[in-house]
């Protein structure tokens, strides 16, 4: 038997669910609102905080900071379509001492000044650190942008200097355009006569993007990509993500399970078992001409449109295994549903 090493996350991201109040293009984790409710319970809640507990590091600059690639996030999905729940979990997350701890949103819900208040003074009392709230044009497909602005703004007041906003160009940019409602992609890059969108927003060319931003980007045959890294590491101990279906989810890679949150201690100390998860072999070895050749032994036939990452070779692969078979590291099921809608 071969098994291979996980490391002990110090840092990462748990999905409360995987619904969303928007459906961005870009979206890593293809979340919707068109996903079952399966918000995680709170005994799942309240075991996955337990065994992370001890081991997320704090932010550079103290347990009170924040900083993206350290302490747990709360994040889905937009987590604020169940702010009973999301309160739960930083009061537990509190309680089990754990550090820098922050929320990720997309502001549809900050419809009101007192509203909004009122919910993040209820968050930082509960013990949240900060929050990170997200700007870019595909958001602002959803969102109307004075949400976003009402967020920031009364997020500063209550979390003072533990405010992310990614990207603050972007939110810059739409301020100086005036911009107050939600914009279509197309109205926005003839707005801001930005011709070279794909240059501009940082973002991973994998999950929803891989799907629905193929127009911006160069396509190239697989071969291109086998030697590719994965950037960043696909093993690696800072921001995995763990969901509501109990996965334990590599780095970004929606789609992707290590194994179940629930045996991490078991994950860390003894390795994932590779002969009972080939695609994870592949993935683990960062090596697509073998996951390329796995999946053609299975008939997958190369895209004559090519692929424009190797994110996308990985994803078209990965699909096409979940049509074939049942590879209980291609979890959850439903991401290979709604990545493409
Ligand atoms: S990127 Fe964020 S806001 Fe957009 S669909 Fe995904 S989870 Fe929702
Ligand atoms: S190529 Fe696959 S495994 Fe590597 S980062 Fe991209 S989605 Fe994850």
């Amino acid at each position: 038997m071969t098994k291979a090493h996980i490391p002990w996350p110090v840092s990462g991201g748990l999905l409360l669910s995987y619904k969303c109040s928007a459906a961005c293009r870009h979206c890593m984790y293809a979340c919707s609102p068109r996903w079952k409710g399966d918000w995680i319970t709170k005994e799942d809640l309240f075991q996955v905080l337990s065994l992370l507990a001890g081991r997320i590091q704090p932010g550079p600059w103290g347990e009170q900071t924040v900083s993206l690639n350290y302490g747990l996030h709360f994040t889905g999905g937009e987590p604020f379509l169940n702010f009973e729940l999301l309160v739960e979990a930083v009061q537990m997350a509190e309680e089990l001492r754990i550090p820098s701890t922050f929320v990720e949103t997309n502001c549809s819900w900050c419809g009101d000044d007192e509203m909004a208040r009122e919910q993040l003074t209820l968050l930082k009392e509960a013990g949240l650190q900060g929050i990170l709230v997200s700007v870019n044009p595909f958001y602002a497909e959803y969102v109307p942008f004075e949400r976003t602005e009402r967020c920031i703004r009364i997020s500063r007041e209550v979390f003072g200097v533990n405010v992310m906003v990614y990207q603050l160009a972007y939110y810059n940019r739409f301020r100086q355009l005036g911009i107050k409602e939600r914009l279509p992609l197309e109205d926005y890059v003839a707005l801001a006569g930005d011709e070279r969108l794909a240059e501009q927003v940082e973002l991973f060319l994998m999950g929803r993007a891989a799907r629905q931003l193929r127009e911006f980007y160069r396509a190239y045959p697989a071969r291109r990509f086998f030697h590719e890294p994965c950037q960043p590491p696909f093993l690696r101990n800072w921001h995995n993500h763990f969901d509501n279906y109990g996965n334990f989810m590599p780095g970004y890679c929606g789609g992707v399970s290590l194994g179940q949150w629930k045996d991490l201690d078991a994950l860390a100390r003894e390795g994932v078992e590779l002969d009972e998860h080939p695609v994870l072999r592949f993935l683990i070895a960062e090596d697509m001409r073998g996951l390329f050749h796995f999946a053609h032994d299975f008939g997958y036939r190369e895209s004559q449109d090519g692929y424009v990452s190797k994110c996308d070779l990985c994803l078209d692969l990965r699909e096409f295994l979940v049509s074939k078979g049942d590879f209980q590291e291609l979890n959850p099921r439903e991401f290979y549903t709604h990545v493409r809608t």
